[in-house]
């Protein structure tokens, strides 16, 4: 049940701009962010020759207290007794990557585009990159991409592509994209200790700024690339502190004429392959290490601007008021139930109030409603019903109700016959459905044959401190994904 103090926990701890994680399908609308709030606390600002920003936190300390979140014990399976040179590699990439961008105080992390950490993270692949003689080139949008570097194999038209990430939400986990951008290296030493000729080139690939939790747009590098979102419109989002992405961009000395779509580099690539943490109990509930996804559930972002009259909390009669907030609260419960009903998701987890004081009625409530479902018809569906009822609680008082869908992604199905030969491959590996958006969804809407692997996350828990994958899990997910790989890229 929704308590009063969730709502004001809410309002304290907006977390990241309206249009974040909504990845796959082109963005419909991108309005004007108010992006003004920068309360990040205890993120620790570095001065560096860029514009002073909220965003930058390359903390490389340990927080030993804290370690356990994101730390990787070496605890190779038993194929030896120091375990194999990829679990090894594995454990140094995951121990390098844990200080970057880190909150001490949380033990979150945060790890936004073109910040301190993010340049740090950038630095890191490409060194994993030059340590397995790969070849690294930068898309201009600032995804990092890592061929072979022999000319003739990088030359054909058939490369494979696979990665991840590497930038957070707000205070996130450490798993959310980093397993699949160390899984990828790791995948790729693991192909050379077994010996396996690659015939197609395998390129490891980190995406830019998957999670949009600076400037608001979701899988803003991979919609770049792709052409689903246009160089001008990104190049005007801006971040908390008022800073364009072009301004960003020049402030890190990047050439902004470079920021735009790459069919080049897409018309050589066969197939993207993208290992993630999963984002729910699926696996774990299903007593699995390891999944294949097989669909991105359509999901929306609606903000739902509630209008009354403001007025005194002490003095105005029951009767005589016009309060939003009821509205409001009507469509929080809506969400609740018919989430619940059509086995959907609905989460209002951004709410401003205005004026905002504990005595007085407030004038208006804007809200933000997270909406996803199986598929495109509940999704419309659910938010239909959630509407109706605050309607019907608006009208009841006297207040209004404005609507505006600010994103909504469509339904992707991932490569039917990849995601079977996945699971073949894998040994019957459960195929399950996600709710959460990704740079592989974006790619498979651009009619890149895709597969995304999921490894086991045993609460469920992500975008938060406490986002977990069990070691051995995680070295699953690497031979798992060493053996798609090996599939994908023989001739
Ligand atoms: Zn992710």
């Amino acid at each position: 049940m929704p308590e009063p103090v969730a709502i004001l926990v809410a309002v304290e701890q907006e977390e990241r701009p309206a249009l974040a994680e909504s990845c796959a399908g082109g963005v419909d609308r991108v309005l004007e962010q108010s992006v003004h709030d920068a309360r990040m606390n205890g993120v620790i600002a570095v001065g560096a020759n860029h514009p002073p920003s909220t965003y930058d936190i390359a903390e490389l300390g340990h927080g030993a207290s804290l370690r356990h979140h994101g730390s990787m014990d070496p605890q190779p399976e038993t194929h030896g007794q120091s375990g194999r040179a990829h679990e090894r590699e594995f454990v140094r990439m995951w121990d390098e990557l844990e200080p970057i961008g880190r909150d001490r105080s949380t033990g979150g992390y945060h790890r936004y585009a073109w910040s301190d950490a993010d340049l740090l993270l950038r630095e890191w692949f490409a060194g994993e990159a030059a340590a397995r003689g790969l070849e690294l080139t930068d898309d201009g949008n600032g995804n990092q991409l890592a061929w072979p570097a022999d000319a003739e194999l990088a030359g054909r038209g058939d490369a494979v592509l696979v990665g991840s990430h590497l930038d957070s939400v707000p205070d996130g986990g450490a798993y959310d994209g980093p397993l699949g951008v160390v899984s990828a290296f790791a995948a790729l030493d693991l192909l050379a200790e077994r010996g396996v000729r690659l015939d197609r080139p395998v390129v490891v690939a980190g995406f830019s700024d998957e999670e949009g939790s600076r400037f608001g747009i979701a899988c803003a590098g991979s919609r770049l690339m792709t052409g689903s979102l246009a160089p001008d419109a990104a190049l005007g989002m801006r971040d908390r502190d008022g800073l364009s992405l072009a301004e960003v961009l020049s402030a890190r000395g990047r050439d902004l004429a470079a920021v735009r779509a790459r069919p080049d580099i897409l018309d050589r690539v066969s197939a993207f392959v993208e290992l993630h943490v999963e984002q729910g109990r699926g696996l774990a509930d299903m007593d699995a290490a390891v999944g294949v996804a097989s669909a991105i559930w359509p999901h929306g972002r609606f903000r739902l601007d509630f209008t009354g009259e403001a007025n005194h909390a002490g003095t105005t009669l029951m009767q005589d008021r016009r309060d939003p907030m009821l509205a409001f609260a009507a469509a929080v419960l809506a969400a609740d139930e018919h989430a619940r009903e059509a086995g959907a998701r609905a989460t209002f987890g951004r709410v401003e109030v205005l004026p905002g004081g504990t005595n007085a009625i407030p004038s208006s409530v804007r809200a933000w409603l997270d909406a996803r479902a199986p598929d495109e018809a509940s999704l419309v569906a659910l938010v239909e019903a959630i509407t109706l009822q605050a309607r019907g609680m608006s009208r009841r008082d006297g207040t209004g109700l404005d609507v505006t869908p600010e994103s909504v992604s469509a339904a992707v199905s991932f490569d039917t016959a990849l995601r079977d030969a996945a699971a073949a491959l894998l040994g019957g590996a459960p195929v399950l459905p996600t709710g959460a958006g990704h740079d592989a969804g974006v790619l498979s809407q651009h009619g890149v044959p895709t597969v995304m692997l999921f490894v086991r996350n045993p609460t469920g828990v992500s975008h938060s401190p406490y986002e977990h994958a069990d070691p051995d899990d995680c070295l699953a997910g690497v031979r798992a994904l060493a053996d798609v790989l090996a599939h994908l890229a023989a001739a």
